[in-house]
């Protein structure tokens, strides 16, 4: 027999129902869905064939190679639909021709991707607005305005550096220079909210929605309650069970020593699944109950208190992720955020897709 795996599984039911709660606060307009790095740890493909089942039609990844991966999935299932496929990153020199064959559509980030862009082929473009990550400059904006009135973009957008913190006053900033830019190019539809900028409210709007993270389950509005369903649950098997005497430490430099005689469980996750190695001291759960992890994590294995739970066996599911352990608490727990929790889940983790 197989070693039990550790069990990645994803609620596809959830995050529909997570994709139709945020379309349904556009104040106007779509709402597209971001599926880049691998639909932020959880398969692209199998992420975005649910979406466009239950009616999404506008992705968004990071990458030309992404992209094709996402195309050639989707058309092996969808095989008469053709969903909007948008590249955040851009284009590098020489991609022009797979973006054409795949039908995918680059985000054009800087005059360069604008010049390796053919001039009467739809794109989006992007402006910084407070960012300084990707974007046209106010001033390129302004400079290339003449010529880029004449191009057929299909969007303008651009990206919140703090909507996470509603009260920033880039926020507001971002708006107004995002609106500003948008009336330069008249009948250009705008796309600027991520998903904590789609809790900013309706002036963050605009005409399509681009959530990724929210999407997952993770909370779009951090310090209130999440809004969004659980999408993930990750469970690991128990290894082998102990009982030690009071005085004994456990596990890489005798960090942690027991106070009282105590029950172990060692599980096969680690580091090397993703889980951050200060993630000692986190509660996971066994049948319901917490169990925190003690001792140092290792690459392929972590210990976990279970003492006093009784009929603790070898084989038995720890939940790592799940009901009592959301994803925003494993990147509290992780010195991280959520989004790194899910985006490093490795590929040693078998991936279900269930309701
Ligand atoms: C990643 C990304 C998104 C999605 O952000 P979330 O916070 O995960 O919703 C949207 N737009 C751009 C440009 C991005 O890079």
């Amino acid at each position: 027999m197989p070693t039990p795996a550790t069990l990645l599984t994803v609620h596809l039911a959830a995050l529909v129902n997570n994709w139709r709660f945020l379309a349904a606060q556009a104040a106007h307009g779509r709402c597209a869905a971001v599926v880049k790095a691998d639909g932020y740890g959880l398969g692209a493909v199998e992420v975005a064939a649910a979406l466009l089942a239950a009616g999404c039609t506008e992705f968004f990844v990071a990458h030309l190679a992404e992209a094709i991966t996402l195309r050639v999935g989707l058309t092996a299932r969808f095989p008469d639909q053709r969903p909007f496929i948008g590249v955040l990153n851009g284009l590098l020199p020489g991609e022009q021709p797979e973006f054409a064959e795949h039908a995918l559509v680059p985000v054009l980030n800087s005059p360069a991707q604008l010049e390796d862009w053919p001039a009467d082929v739809p794109a989006i473009l992007q402006i910084d607005t407070g960012m300084s990550r990707l974007g046209l400059e106010a001033a390129e904006f302004e400079a290339l305005l003449p010529a880029l009135r004449r191009r057929p973009f299909r969007l303008l957008m651009s990206h919140f550096a703090c909507a996470d913190a509603p009260d920033h006053p880039l926020n507001r900033q971002q708006i107004d220079r995002f609106v500003a830019a948008l009336r330069q190019l008249p009948g250009v539809p705008g796309s600027l909210a991520a998903s904590s900028g789609i809790f900013l409210g309706a002036d963050a709007h605009f005409d399509l929605l681009r959530p990724g993270y929210a999407l997952y389950g993770g909370n779009p509005t951090p310090g209130q309650p999440n809004p969004m369903e659980a999408v993930v649950t990750l469970t690991t098997p128990i290894l082998q069970v102990r009982d030690i005497p009071a005085g004994r430490p456990v596990g890489y430099g005798a960090r942690w020593v027991s106070a009282t005689p105590s029950r172990i469980a060692t599980v096969a996750y680690g580091y090397a699944d993703g889980v951050p190695r200060v993630t000692e001291g986190a509660i996971f759960h066994l049948g319901g109950q917490p169990v925190p992890v003690v001792g140092r994590v290792s690459m392929d294995l972590m210990t976990l208190d279970v003492t006093g739970i009784s009929g603790v066996l070898s084989g038995a599911d720890v939940e790592i992720l799940g009901a009592k352990r959301d994803i925003d608490q494993a990147g509290t727990d992780g010195g991280t955020l959520g989004y790194e929790i899910l985006t490093s889940i490795g590929r040693r983790s078998v991936r279900r897709y269930g309701p």
